[in-house]
């Protein structure tokens, strides 16, 4: 495989960010508590309580890091409330690092990720000594527009990381993407969707683990009640309408109509590239969009079984689109409708080809992941860039091609790095962070001490 240039940059002193841990001794994210160890500890409190139970690194002689001092649970605030769409970043990147997994505090994990408590915009990596391949610890700080620790809940993910914005885009007219990227198990389902056992009951909606999908549903179907009637009715008639495919080996299934079937992709001059085929469902009420959904996982797991397909190799979009048509007669749009749309995306892990011994069908996969997933990243680099129209290359895969019309031009769109809090993964982590420092909006950004 080849070398991983960040890692093993890190070794070699000073070259890589600002150095914290060991050599430094002055790394505290725990409010000026000392931890006993850096290991790996269950998060039990809550993001925002000012308190970061897990997020602890300390080494011989610390002492209080600068970040640190700021009061206790007083919060930086985020570039994430524009007023103004036109303020608006076309591409925003957050990373929300999962709770240890059982697994990962047996074996007594190192953490190897600490969100800034005094400023949720900066997250470091720290490598401890012998995690590295030349055995050295190093330590690398990312800016990213939010960074939500494992402490953070559910229910917050959508403020946190702006969504509520993408929303109300899409009901004035604009497309919107969030997209989760990560390892498998970094946790892009449990933040898109949240338990899929959940999801698979009916009119589950109000668990505590929802994820972004339902909730972001609960959010528009409660503005579309708002803009329908009342102080804030805009005179529109909305429809909603949902559509949910899934990609796998660069062929496109629709979950909701199920048939195994593979649809193609056409192009046209009025449309982009499109899904003729791909079911585009009315939901006239929150619930049933809810059943649709529920419905179409359901098609998922039968799916991934019956065309023995890993759901982890697959990227799966769900699509909400609104048409909203004015219905006063003196309204100057009257007769015309206006669409808008968001995707919500759960991409396939990240994780790169490690067993050379993989062939045939594995090979085939992980090349074609590896693909969408590079071509992915080379469009949003071009567009975080300022590249327009056919030098962004969304033709190169049935992702891209999908996202064509969501990703760029006047669209909205966050990423999501998930990623798992345990040293263990390092090598999977940094090329997460790396791949979406890449799309991130922010340029001749300095690296930040901390
Ligand atoms: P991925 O979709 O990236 O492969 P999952 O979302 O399936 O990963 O997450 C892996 C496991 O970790 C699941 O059991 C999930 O419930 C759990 N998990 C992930 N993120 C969180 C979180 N923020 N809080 C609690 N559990 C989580
Ligand atoms: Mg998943």
């Amino acid at each position: 495989s080849p070398p991983r240039a960040g890692l093993q940059r890190a070794g070699s002193a000073g070259s890589v960010g600002s150095m914290a841990g060991s050599q430094r001794g002055s790394l505290d994210f725990s409010n000026g508590q000392m931890a006993g160890s850096s290991t790996l500890r269950r998060t039990s409190e809550r993001a925002g309580s000012g308190s970061f139970a897990g997020l602890r690194v300390h080494s011989r002689g610390s002492r209080a890091g600068s970040a640190g001092r700021r009061a206790a649970g007083q919060l930086a605030p985020l570039p994430l409330a524009p007023e103004k769409l036109d303020e608006y970043d076309n591409i925003k990147v957050a990373v929300r690092v999962r709770p240890p997994n059982a697994q990962e505090l047996a074996r007594g994990d190192a953490q190897a990720l600490f969100v800034n408590p005094a400023d949720h915009r900066q997250i470091q990596m720290v490598v401890p000594a012998g995690y590295a391949r030349n055995g050295a610890s190093a330590s690398r700080n990312f800016t990213f527009h939010a960074c939500l620790s494992p402490a953070s809940r559910q229910q917050d993910v959508l403020r946190l990381c702006g969504i509520t914005q993408l929303l109300d885009a899409s009901l004035d007219g604009y497309n919107a993407t969030v997209l989760a990227y990560g390892q498998t198990g970094s946790g892009k389902t449990f933040t898109m969707s949240g338990r899929e056992e959940t999801l698979l009951q009916e009119g589950y909606l109000g668990d505590s683990d929802d994820g972004i999908i339902s909730r972001s549903l609960a959010y528009l179907f409660e503005q579309l009640a708002a803009r329908s009637s009342g102080p804030a009715a805009d005179g529109c008639r909305y429809s909603i309408r949902v559509s949910f495919a899934e990609i796998y080996n660069e062929q496109i299934y629709d979950l909701i109509r199920f048939d195994k079937r593979q649809l193609a992709v056409r192009w046209d001059t009025a449309k982009g590239f499109h899904v003729p085929e791909l079911l585009c469902k009315e939901c006239g009420s929150l619930e049933e969009t809810l059943q649709v959904l529920s419905l179409a996982v359901r098609h998922r797991r039968v799916g991934s079984h019956e065309l023995n397909m890993e759901s982890s190799r697959s990227h799966s979009i769900f699509t909400v689109h609104v048409d909203a048509t004015p219905t006063r007669p003196e309204d100057h749009e009257f007769g015309m409708t206006r669409y808008g749309k968001v995707s919500f995306v759960d991409l396939a892990g990240s994780e790169r080809l490690r067993d050379s011994k993989s062939t045939g069908e594995t090979m085939k996969e992980t090349t074609s992941i590896n693909r969408s997933l590079f071509m992915l990243g080379k469009v949003i680099a071009a567009l975080a860039d300022g590249a327009q129209g056919a030098r962004v290359p969304y033709r190169e895969s049935k992702l891209t091609k999908l996202l064509q019309d969501s990703l760029g031009g006047s669209s909205l769109s966050l990423l999501i790095a998930c990623c798992s809090p345990s040293a263990t993964h390092i090598e999977e982590t940094l090329s997460t962070l790396t791949y979406a420092a890449r799309a991130k909006n922010i340029r001749n950004q300095p690296a930040v001490q901390v």
